[in-house]
C-alpha cells in the first residue's frame, strides 16, 4: 500500500482545468512509480523515496522543481524519511542545489552517523554522495513568483498570506514494514532561514512499527503538536484507529491552536486516513490491486 499527497494548500477558486488535469496524471505517475518498486519486492523505504522523487520533479508541486520563493527570491529546501521498522531517520533543510532533497535525506539516514543536516554543511555531504545539484534556477517557475509578488503585495497590506504545499509518500511493504517521506519548499515569503515541520522528524514526518505519517499544512502548528509523533502514538500506545488518531491531531489539536493542513496517515495493517480541513488536498493511494486512485476535493472519496 502507498499513499501520497502533494500538498494541502489548493485553493479551489485559483484552479484551473489544465492545472488540474496535469496535477492528476502527475499524481498518478507518482502512485505508479513507488507502487512497481512495492510489486517487485521493494522496501517500503524504497517505495517512498521513488514516490516523493517523482512529485518532486513535477512542477506543479511545492517541493523540488517549482518549489516556493523565500522573502528573498530564492528556494530554501527540506525534505526527511523514516524507516518505521528501525527507526532509523535522515532529514536536510535549507538546502538551495539539491535536486531531489529527498534523496540527500536518505543518504544521511543509509551514510552518515547523523539524522539532520542543515544549508551548506548538507550540500557539502552531498557533494560526497551520488546526489544530483543543480543551479537554483531549475527550482523555479513563473507561477511562483507571481505567488511571492502577491504574498508580498498582501504581507505590506496586512493580509493573511497562506500558500502552503509539500509533497510526501507513506508506504506498507511486503514484509509488514511502514516508511514515510516528505519533501517542500516550505511557506512563500519565508525569511531569516526558517525551517518548518516536514524535515522535522516526529514534526511533518514520523514512522514506527504501527503507523506512518506524512503532513502537509502550516508547519509551525505541527511542530508545535509534534503532529506525527502525535498521531502514531495515539496509535501505538492508545491503540487507537489511523483514522481516529489522525482526526485528533489534524481536525482537533491543529485547528484549536489556530493552525490548518492535512496528513496522510497508513497504519501497519493497511487501514489509512487522508485527513484534512482546508479547501483540498492533492493525495492519491494505491494497493495491491495497482489501480491508482488520485483527489484533490473534499467531496471526493
Ligand atoms: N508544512 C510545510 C511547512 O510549513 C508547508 C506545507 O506543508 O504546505 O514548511
Amino acid at each position: 500500500m502507498l499513499l501520497i499527497h502533494g500538498g494541502a494548500g489548493v485553493i479551489r477558486k485559483d484552479m484551473d482545468a489544465e492545472t488540474e488535469r496535469a496535477t492528476r496524471v502527475a499524481l498518478t505517475a507518482a502512485l505508479r512509480r513507488g507502487h512497481a518498486l512495492l510489486a517487485a519486492g521493494g522496501s517500503a523505504v524504497d517505495a517512498v523515496s521513488a514516490a516523493v522523487v517523482a512529485l518532486e520533479d513535477a512542477p506543479y508541486f511545492n517541493a523540488g522543481k517549482g518549489a516556493v520563493f523565500t522573502h528573498d527570491g530564492v528556494n530554501e529546501l527540506d525534505a526527511a524519511i523514516m524507516d518505521g521498522a528501525s527507526l532509523r531517520a535522515g532529514a536536510v533543510c535549507g538546502v538551495q542545489h539539491v535536486r531531489n532533497p529527498v534523496l540527500l535525506a536518505r543518504a544521511v539516514m543509509e551514510r552518515s552517523e547523523h539524522v539532520m543536516l542543515a544549508g551548506a554543511g548538507a550540500e557539502a555531504f552531498a557533494r560526497t554522495q551520488d546526489i544530483a545539484l543543480v543551479d537554483p534556477e531549475y527550482f523555479r517557475t513563473g507561477k511562483r513568483r507571481q505567488e511571492l509578488a502577491d504574498a508580498l503585495r498582501q504581507s505590506a497590506a496586512g493580509e493573511e498570506v497562506d500558500h502552503y504545499g509539500t509533497v510526501g509518500a507513506v508506504a506498507l511493504d511486503g514484509h509488514g514494514h511502514l516508511a514515510a517521506a516528505t519533501s517542500t519548499g516550505g511557506m512563500t515569503d519565508k525569511r531569516w532561514g526558517r525551517i518548518g515541520d516536514s524535515p522535522v522528524i516526529g514534526a511533518g514526518t514520523y514512522a514506527n512499527a504501527v503507523c506512518a505519517m506524512s503532513g502537509t499544512g502550516w508547519g509551525e502548528f505541527y511542530l508545535r503538536t509534534a503532529a506525527a509523533h502525535a498521531v502514531c502514538a495515539r496509535v501505538q500506545l492508545l491503540h487507537q484507529s489511523v483514522t481516529d488518531a489522525a482526526d485528533a491531531v489534524i481536525n482537533g489539536d491543529i485547528p484549536r491552536l489556530g493552525g490548518s493542513g492535512g496528513a496522510i496517515v497508513l497504519g501497519a495493517d493497511g487501514s489509512f486516513a487522508l485527513p484534512f480541513n482546508t479547501d483540498g488536498m492533492y493525495r492519491g493511494w494505491i494497493g495491491d490491486d495497482a489501480e491508482p486512485h488520485v483527489a484533490i476535493w473534499p467531496d471526493e472519496c
